[in-house]
């Protein structure tokens, strides 16, 4: 067990550079630069040691397809985007109020890195050891990138929904640790995020205060009228739908999150799609995952970029395993006789089925054939299973190996195949080495075929 020890009441949270001490009468102070709209994405490298920084376990619709560490986080930076994400709900301190910059500024969740990655990669990950009370710091200067490190040994940690108040809060002392990253200082206001210490388990943290949206909005700027918005969306199969309004004409960007780990936290970006202003409809590049969607407006400026909204891609229903069926009979070769397989997926779509029969006379020449319904029939040396009509794909050969196989090209068929039909599959080969009717049929294979 890792040896921890319990700090005081308060702990300190660090940034790498000097303050730049504040000009204005608000109590936020800036530490220079901002972030632009290339710097947006954030990752976690989920090397945290601390079991309690991993045990929550709990999916939740507004965060989809993350839990433990990097669900809290994906969250700690969302108080800082510009409207609610999604209904707002998700973070049990702030029920229905997660997304309260209201500034030109939003950050797009890009899920885990590989490693802790160069002080620009924007990754927030833990430190073994500690140093004095500092919990956790934010490499600077930040307009080209920042680094986030947690120290192990500064606290238990904890992510949430959660935190005992001998712990620390992951999501808490990251959403003050973002506040840096994205440039600001610390604060004299007492109970806003950017205070220079907290207290355990600094739960509070994660809702920004007054002061902080002040801060925030000074950066950026306060969400323009012109802005756009994501006020909903709607998924089918490969498709998403979003709502909203001040979508450009043409030109727009939808960005993504990541499906999986990459070296590279840029966004998956859909470029040059139109829109009506109020709509835009794409299909969804595969590389994105669950996570966050944005749209980008035509144009630069901090204000082109609309705020994150949850989406989870709909990857259809599940289709039904294929299934053996009939009966198959011994041959000259194999004592059970040739038996159906498959290979590649019973999409439609996707176009891949290959279809195969394993245990035929090498060298053999046979025929694969469908058809809709089932019969068992005694048929040659063995029992047709395929009742008519049947649809026949082509006389081949069989491999040396005993093996049957064809590419079922669905653009060139002999009778339709759609979606949410059964076909039953089966293989007719010669075989006089075997006597009798010198012919004989492997068992066949149902196959439910999906979009
Ligand atoms: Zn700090």
């Amino acid at each position: 067990m890792k040896p921890q020890h319990v700090l005081g009441s308060l702990a300190a949270l660090a940034i790498a550079s000097a303050l730049v001490l504040p000009s204005r009468t608000e109590a936020f102070t800036t530490i220079g630069g901002n972030l632009g709209l290339t710097q947006r994405d954030y990752r976690v490298f989920n090397n945290f040691t601390d079991p309690t920084a991993n045990d929550n376990a709990t999916p939740d619709a507004n965060f989809p397809g993350y839990t433990g560490v990097a669900m809290a986080m994906w969250k700690a930076n969302l108080d800082w985007s510009s409207r609610l994400h999604g209904n707002g709900n998700g973070d049990p301190h702030q029920p229905g109020g997660l997304g309260s910059g209201g500034a030109n500024f939003d950050p797009s969740w890009q899920g885990y890195a590989t490693g802790i990655g160069g002080t620009n990669d924007n990754i927030i990950s833990e430190l073994a050891g500690s140093s004095g009370a500092t919990l956790a710091f934010c490499e600077t200067p930040i307009a080209d990138g920042w680094r986030i490190r947690v120290y192990a040994d500064a606290a238990i940690w904890n992510d949430g929904p959660t935190t005992p108040n001998n712990q620390f809060d992951l999501q808490g002392v990251i959403c003050h640790e973002l506040g840096h990253a994205l440039g600001l200082g610390h604060t004299t206001v007492v109970g806003a995020t950017m205070e220079a210490a907290v207290a355990n388990p600094a739960v509070a943290s994660r809702s920004i205060a007054a002061d902080d949206i002040a801060g925030v909005q000074a950066i950026y700027g306060v969400a323009a009228a012109g802005k756009p918005i994501i006020s909903g969306i709607a998924t089918a199969p490969g498709q998403l739908t979003i709502n909203g309004s001040n979508f450009s004409g043409s030109g727009n960007e939808v960005w993504f999150t990541q499906l999986g780990s990459a070296s590279n936290g840029d966004p998956v970006k859909l470029t040059g799609v139109a829109s009506n202003g109020v709509q835009i409809v794409v299909n969804v590049p595969v590389n994105a995952g669950p996570g966050d969607v944005l749209v980008k407006i035509s144009g630069a400026g901090n204000d082109k970029l609309s705020n994150p909204w949850p989406f989870q891609p709909d990857n259809g229903p599940t289709c039904p395993l294929a299934f053996n069926s009939c009966f198959t009979s011994p041959n000259s070769v194999d004592a059970v006789g040739a038996v159906m397989g498959y290979a590649g997926t019973q999409s439609i779509a996707a176009n891949n089925l290959v279809l195969l029969a394993s245990g035929c006379p090498p060298n053999a020449s046979g025929i694969f054939y469908y058809g809709s319904t089932e019969t068992f029939t005694v048929f040659g040396n063995g029992y047709r299973c395929v009742g008519s009509p049947v649809f026949r794909l082509g006389i081949l050969q069989v491999n040396l190996f005993g093996d049957a196989i064809y590419n079922l090209n669905q653009n060139a068929l002999p009778g339709p195949i759609s979606s949410g039909q059964t076909k039953f599959f089966q293989f007719w080969y010669r075989n006089p080495a075997a006597g009798g009717a010198g012919f004989n049929l492997s068992d066949s294979l149902g196959v439910p075929f999906c979009p």
